[in-house]
């Protein structure tokens, strides 16, 4: 089972149980966390497309993803994809 991560505010480390909206500050984390969701689901697909060797559609979600929410990680990845896409066939 995975452990459990508990948010805290940025701002003023008030612990975030299960709200977007920290009770103490008033920081509105809302759009992170959609913007956080957004990031998983792209990259599900992107693990979908490499699956059914779709490099073009793999290569422009892992862009959108990118751009979403960086993550260094990745990038050897969408290095690999760009070469595998933009080379002559
Ligand atoms: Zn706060």
């Amino acid at each position: 089972m995975a452990p459990v991560v508990e948010k805290k505010c940025r701002v003023c480390r008030n612990r975030l149980h299960n709200t977007s909206v920290c009770t103490r500050c008033g920081t509105d984390y809302s759009l992170a966390d959609a913007a956080e969701a957004q990031a998983v689901v792209q990259l599900a697909q992107v693990a979908s497309y490499l699956y059914r060797n779709n490099h073009v559609q793999a290569l422009r979600t892992l862009d959108s993803l990118q751009r979403l929410k960086k993550n260094p990680a990745l990038e050897s990845l969408q290095q690999y994809l760009r070469y595998f896409v933009l080379r002559p066939h």
